[in-house]
C-alpha cells in the first residue's frame, strides 16, 4: 500500500498546531524543513561499472540546537520520506528535551546487494557530498535503517580527513573510536522501559504480558531482551521474509542465537511460521512495529486485535489508523516517544566526545530511564487532561510549543 510519509506527518502536526492554536505563518515555518539538499553519488561498483544513486540530507529546524537525526539505506528512501523523518526528529529530541533540532538523510540503495568496499566507497562519497552543511555543532547524523556503528566509523573517518580527529561528527560509533556505552542497544532498550510504564500507568501486568515484534533488526532485537528480561511473554517476532510465532511466549535468549548462527530467525524450534500481515492481527497485550512506516494503514487497523500499540519504528501507523484505532479504544504510544532513547543516547555520545571524557553502561541506562519515564508522564498528563487528546497529538504538542518558544526566543520570526 503506498504511503506518502509527509503527508502523514502533515496530518500530525496539524493536529496538534491547531489544539495550540499556534499563529499560522508561524506553524508554517514549524512545519516545513529549513534546508533540502539532494545530491548524486557516482560509484564504481567491484565489475568496473559506474552506478549513480540518489542521496539527501534533509534539515528541519534547528533553533533548540544543531540538526540531528539518523542516516537511512534502504530501496524506497525518498525526498517526501526524508522530509517527514526529519521533522520527526526535531518534535523528537524537543519532546524528550535534549538540545538538539531535527534532520535526516538517507540513499536510495539497498546496501545487501552491496559489496563491503562498495558500501564503504559509498559511505565516504556522500559525506564528502554533505560536508559543506554537516558539523559538530551544526548537524550529526547517526544510524537508522540499514546503517549501523561500521558506516558511523566510516562516516567519521572521512569527515576527520579534512577536519582532524572529529568523533563528534557522528553518533552510534563503535565504542573503541569513541562511541558510547549503551548506545547499540538504546532505541529498543527505551521501547522497553516506555512500555514498561504504559502498562503500570494503565493497569495492564508487566510479568506475562504477551508481546509482537514485527521487525528483528536492531531496535526489535533489543526491545525483545529487554522485555523478556522484565517478563513479558514474546509471542512472534517477524523480519522482511516473514514471522514466527509460538503462543507460549519464545526463548528469547536462544532466538537471538538461532539468528547469530543462521542469519535468520527462521526455522526456529517450536515456531509456526506467520507472514508480516497476519502477525500485526494476532491477539496480544503489545503490538510493536519495529520495521518500517506506514505499515499499519486504513485497510488493516481494524484487525489488530492488541491493547496497545507501541511505536518502535518511526511513522508506523498512517493518521486514518490512528482514527480507527481510536474508535477500537487501542491506544497508540507515538514513536517521537517510544523510539526516542536511541536520540538520548546518541545526545550522551556527542556529550562525551565534546568532553573526551567517557562514562560506564550504568551511568548511561540511568539517565536515559530517567529521561524516558519523565517523557512518558508528562505525555500521559497532558493527554489525560482532556478526553480527545491521543498520546500521539499531546506528544507533538509538548514537542510543537518548545520548537515555536525556541525559534520567538531566537528572533526568527521578526
Ligand atoms: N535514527 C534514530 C531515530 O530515528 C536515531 C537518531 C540519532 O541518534 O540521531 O531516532
Amino acid at each position: 500500500m503506498e504511503i506518502n510519509n509527509f503527508k502523514a506527518y502533515c496530518d500530525q502536526f496539524d493536529r496538534a498546531s491547531s489544539e495550540l492554536k499556534l499563529d499560522k505563518d508561524l506553524a508554517t515555518l514549524l512545519k516545513y524543513p529549513d534546508r533540502e539538499l539532494s545530491v548524486d553519488l557516482p560509484l564504481v561498483r567491484d565489475d568496473k561499472s559506474l552506478t549513480v544513486l540518489r542521496g539527501y540530507r534533509i534539515q528541519h529546524n534547528n533553533a533548540r540546537g544543531p540538526f540531528k537525526g539518523g542516516l537511512r539505506f534502504h530501496p524506497c528512501v525518498d525526498k517526501d520520506e526524508v522530509r517527514a523523518l526529519s521533522a520527526l526528529m526535531t518534535f523528537k529530541t524537543a519532546l524528550i528535551d535534549i538540545p538538539f533540532g531535527g534532520g535526516k538523510g538517507g540513499i536510495q540503495v539497498d546496501p545487501e546487494e552491496l559489496s563491503t568496499r562498495e558500501l564503504e566507497q559509498l559511505t565516504r562519497t556522500f559525506v564528502r557530498a554533505i560536508k559543506p552543511i554537516i558539523g559538530v555543532h551544526t548537524d550529526i547524523p547517526a544510524p537508522d535503517v540499514n546503517t549501523n556503528a561500521q558506516i558511523m566509523a566510516w562516516f567519521m573517518d572521512e569527515y576527520s580527513e579534512t577536519h582532524g580527529y572529529t568523533p563528534g561528527i557522528v553518533t552510534g560509533k563503535p565504542i573503541s573510536l569513541g562511541g558510547s556505552l549503551g548506545r547499540e542497544a538504546a532505541t529498543g532498550y527505551g521501547t522497553s522501559i516506555i512500555l514498561r510504564e504504559v502498562a503500570q500507568h494503565r493497569g495492564i501486568e508487566l510479568n506475562g504480558a504477551t508481546v509482537v515484534i514485527q521487525g528483528f533488526g536492531n531496535v526489535g532485537t533489543w526491545a525483545a531482551h529487554h522485555l523478556h528480561k522484565f517478563g513479558c511473554k514474546i509471542i512472534a517476532v517477524s523480519d522482511r521474509n516473514g514471522g514466527i510465532v509460538n503462543n507460549n511466549g519464545l526463548d528469547i535468549g536462544a532466538l537471538l542465537e538461532h539468528k547469530k548462527e543462521s542469519g535468520s530467525i527462521h526455522g526456529f524450534d517450536d515456531t509456526e511460521s506467520i507472514d508480516n500481515e497476519a502477525i500485526l492481527r494476532l491477539p496480544c497485550d503489545f503490538l510493536i512495529p519495529a520495521a518500517l512506516g506506514g505499515v499499519i494503514h486504513k485497510m488493516n487497523a481494524n484487525e489488530l486485535r492488541c491493547k496497545v500499540v507501541v511505536e518502535a519504528a518511526n511513522g508506523p501507523t498512517t493518521p486514518p489508523a490512528d482514527d480507527i484505532l481510536r474508535h477500537k479504544n487501542i491506544p497508540v504510544i507515538p514513536d517521537i516517544l517510544a523510539n526516542s532513547g536511541g536520540v538520548v543516547a546518541s545526545y550522551y555520545e556527542w556529550v562525551q566526545n565534546l568532553q573526551q571524557h567517557y562514562w560506564d553502561e550504568e551511568l548511561v541506562n540511568k539517565k536515559l530511564e530517567t529521561k524516558l519515564v519523565n517523557g512518558f508522564y508528562e505525555v500521559a498528563a497532558l493527554a489525560h487532561s482532556r478526553e480527545e487528546l491521543s498520546y500521539r497529538t499531546a506528544a507533538f504538542m509538548i514537542a510543537i510549543k518548545r520548537v515555536a518558544d525556541a525559534v520567538t526566543l531566537r528572533g526568527r520570526i521578526s
